[in-house]
């Protein structure tokens, strides 16, 4: 009989690592999990309580006032996160959570809470979850690892697009500032730096269309489950 596996797929921004996760997990009929989004959210949280928030001392009563959740949205069936109750999916993917994402995911507090949390929502398998760590130190078991890279100017044309698509106009050369700030700091950083695992196997998705990316990672996963029947 099969089971329900864990696959992790981690990587650069702009890979097409969030798009690609979710449409495989739409095929296996598993649960999706964009880590970014809770990070990115937990920012939000960050900035709202102003600059002091990100000393110290502050951090703790923070996140114990922080809740994370997704929700289906029913017209569009796109899942949608929210910040203690309220819809933040717009704020999070702005430039101003963007700019700071990095710096917030960076705290060890603030990774040991979402870890615990993502933990938690695979306990069971049947889950697609992406972000820079999950193969590395959410899930170092997980049955089925990818780690998707690319060139870093294509990666800034795609994250420029999608954010002209929902009306955000910023210029080309900002996205990729912000792009590879973000790289710096989080392959970087003490705490779970994104690196690719031992066991995980790379995509360059420079050149490669979201539907190739989502057929190879399927025969992957297939074969993974394969294995158990
Ligand atoms: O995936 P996305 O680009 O939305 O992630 C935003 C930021 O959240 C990353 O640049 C990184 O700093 C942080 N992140 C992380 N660990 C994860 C997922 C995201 O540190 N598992």
């Amino acid at each position: 009989m099969s089971r329900d596996i864990v696959v992790a797929i981690d990587g650069y921004s702009g890979t097409g690592k969030s798009t690609t996760a979710k449409k495989v997990a739409s095929e296996l009929d598993y649960i999706y999990v964009d880590t970014g989004a809770m990070y990115r959210a937990v920012t939000l949280a960050f900035i709202r309580a102003g600059v002091e928030s990100f000393l110290s001392g502050k951090i703790k009563t923070l996140l114990d006032e922080v809740d994370i959740s997704f929700i289906k949205n029913s017209s569009t069936g796109l899942q949608e996160t929210y910040l203690n109750g309220e819809n933040v999916e717009e704020q999070i993917r702005g430039i101003e959570v963007s700019g700071r994402v990095s710096e917030v995911s960076a705290i060890s507090e603030v990774r040991r809470k979402l870890v615990e949390q993502q933990r938690s929502m695979g306990a069971n398998g049947g889950i697609v979850m992406d972000g820079r760590d999950i193969g590395t130190v959410v899930f170092p078991k997980a049955d089925l690892k990818v780690f998707m890279t690319a060139n870093d100017e294509v990666r800034a044309e795609r994250r420029w697009l999608e954010l002209k698509e929902k009306g955000k106009h910023i210029s080309k050369e900002e996205v990729l500032e912000n792009l590879r700030s973000r790289d710096e700091i989080d392959t970087s950083r003490v705490d779970s730096p994104l690196r690719q695992a031992d066991d995980a196997i790379l995509i360059d998705t420079s050149n490669i269309s979201i539907k190739q990316q989502v057929k190879d990672i399927l025969i992957l996963a297939k074969r993974k489950l394969g294995k158990d029947i």
